[in-house]
């Protein structure tokens, strides 16, 4: 008998549940007007910081990972093939190989599908008082053949037009129908007051050159020397910040090779041992009281094949 009762009351149980949820969560009647919400989080209002990983000396470098676009924000691609994840995943992959290689302290701006503006991700490696800062990303081109990885640092004009179209197009993550979200209209011209800091974009140049000088035969570069343009996202005043393009998503290989896991570890291998040398001349020179790198202007970009 209770065998049988057992399943009836189950049904009924489950007709009563229906019958509330519906009342209280039923889908609206037809014809009523829906608007899609996008939360954005408020201009120049503060996040929580990341957790920082590694060691728990927090005399260890610093190095904050930022992995480019998110959330509302796909970033470059199609389809299935979005430079958001494409981003997050390398940046997720050098986490791995920093702190399976020990010695270096890493935080990641975003850790999921999540956006933030362009300010905030230099905010954030500000406030962590970081070392090093790296912004990834992803290019896509018209023209299927353009390929390669390419290194930026911050700079108020552009090496050539290309890193200049590229900085505008990044620069556009800020922006919905043209508004611009974080009020950053006048980041060229902040761009330059932050050039002064003449310290941090010497550091910036001497990492990037490193990840060109480590990359070599690992990763293909589009350029052999480094490119410069005014990406917002590098805008910080004391942290030594670059952009490492990865690639070009609109190219069958290039796509290929970020959306492997070969393709990561190998990005996530050169940056890092890029990143404990830039950390190892650091700590040697302020051993040595050796003096720091020369003003970013006058460091020669190393001669390379590119043009
Ligand atoms: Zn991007």
């Amino acid at each position: 008998m209770l065998l049988i009762l057992a399943p009836l009351a189950g049904i009924a149980l489950l007709f009563a549940l229906l019958l509330v949820a519906d009342r209280y969560f039923g889908a609206p009647g037809a014809g009523r007007d829906y608007v899609l919400r996008i939360p954005l989080p408020q201009a120049g209002g503060r996040l929580g910081l990341p957790p920082i990983e590694g060691p728990l000396d927090a005399s260890r470098p610093l190095v904050v990972i930022d992995a480019g676009h998110g959330g509302h924000d796909p970033g470059a691609g199609a389809g299935t093939l979005r430079e958001k994840d494409i981003t997050l995943a390398l940046a997720q992959a050098l986490r791995v190989r920093l702190l399976a290689d020990g010695g270096v302290r890493v935080a990641l701006t975003r850790d999921s599908d999540r956006f933030l503006l362009l300010p905030e991700r230099a905010e954030i490696a500000r406030e962590l008082k970081a070392d090093l800062f790296i912004s990834i990303h992803a290019d896509s081109a018209a023209n299927p053949d353009a390929w390669g990885a390419t290194l930026y640092t911050l700079s108020d004009r552009g090496s050539n037009e290309e890193a200049s179209r590229l900085a505008a197009s990044e620069n556009r993550a800020d922006t919905v129908n043209g508004v611009a979200l974080s009020g950053q209209s006048d980041a060229v011209s902040a761009i330059l007051v932050d050039l002064s800091q003449r310290e941090s974009a010497a550091q910036a140049a001497e990492f990037a050159r490193l990840v060109l000088r480590e990359g070599t035969g690992k990763i293909d570069f589009r350029e052999r020397s480094i490119q410069s343009a005014a990406f917002i996202v590098l805008k910080s005043a004391d942290v030594p910040s670059v952009l490492f393009e990865a690639g070009y998503l609109s190219n069958q290989n290039d796509a290929a090779r970020l959306a492997s896991p070969e393709g990561r570890q190998s990005f996530a291998e050169v940056t890092a041992r890029a990143i404990r040398i830039h950390f190892a001349r650091r700590l040697a020179q302020a051993a040595t009281g050796a003096p720091a790198p020369q003003p970013a202007t006058a460091v020669p970009e190393p001669t390379g094949t590119g043009d």
